[in-house]
């Protein structure tokens, strides 16, 4: 679906939220083996401090966007960035990524994804499940792909873990139908 996919990780300027090098390189991994794309990580890391709201102590997820897709970037190739910080959009509590609908950037955040903002013992491997879930589900909006009913399917929307760990790393026949369909930009 994406031929090229590029990581960045992005925190504050004391750098509070940067997501460790090792968890990226997992991630990148797996991105690699799921999609086919060729992935990399920026060396760059992105300040998100403009878009954080010290009240909240969240980062609003849109003007992270705008910033990752005004990068220069390849056709086909999708802007993916990730970290540690709480995101939110204004109309949410929280959200655990947004993208730009048929656009080149997608931000996700391991935030709530680690088991230990639940009171749990660590699990890496889940936290970078999780994550690839959440990166697939993300980079389906950026190919245009809207929500699905199907519970299974990785594009079904979610608002708790628990249905993030329900959801399948694929999409269904039918998301998987229209991603093809879908002319490559
Ligand atoms: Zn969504
Ligand atoms: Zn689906």
């Amino acid at each position: 679906m994406v031929e090229a996919l590029t990581f960045v990780r992005l925190g504050l300027a004391n750098s509070d939220g940067l997501p460790s090098p090792d968890l990226l390189d997992r991630l990148a991994a797996e991105a690699a083996r799921l999609l086919g794309a060729s992935c990399r990580i920026d060396p760059e890391p992105l300040d998100i401090t403009f878009s954080y709201d010290e009240l909240r102590r969240q980062a609003w997820s849109t003007p992270v966007l705008a910033r990752l897709a005004a990068r220069p970037h390849a056709p086909g190739t999708a802007v993916a960035g990730v970290t540690g910080l709480d995101l939110f959009v204004p109309v949410f509590t929280f959200v655990f990524g947004e993208a730009q609908v048929a656009g080149p950037a997608a931000v996700i955040s391991a935030h709530r994804l680690r088991e230990e903002f639940y009171g749990l013992p660590p699990n890496p491997p889940l936290l970078v499940e999780r994550l690839m879930k959440e990166l697939l589900h993300e980079l389906g909006h950026t190919q245009g792909l809207r929500h699905c009913g199907d519970w299974r399917c990785v594009m079904s929307s979610a608002h708790t873990v628990e249905r993030i760990d329900v959801r399948q790393a694929a999409f269904c026949p039918e998301c998987a139908r229209l991603l093809r369909s879908r002319p490559r930009s």
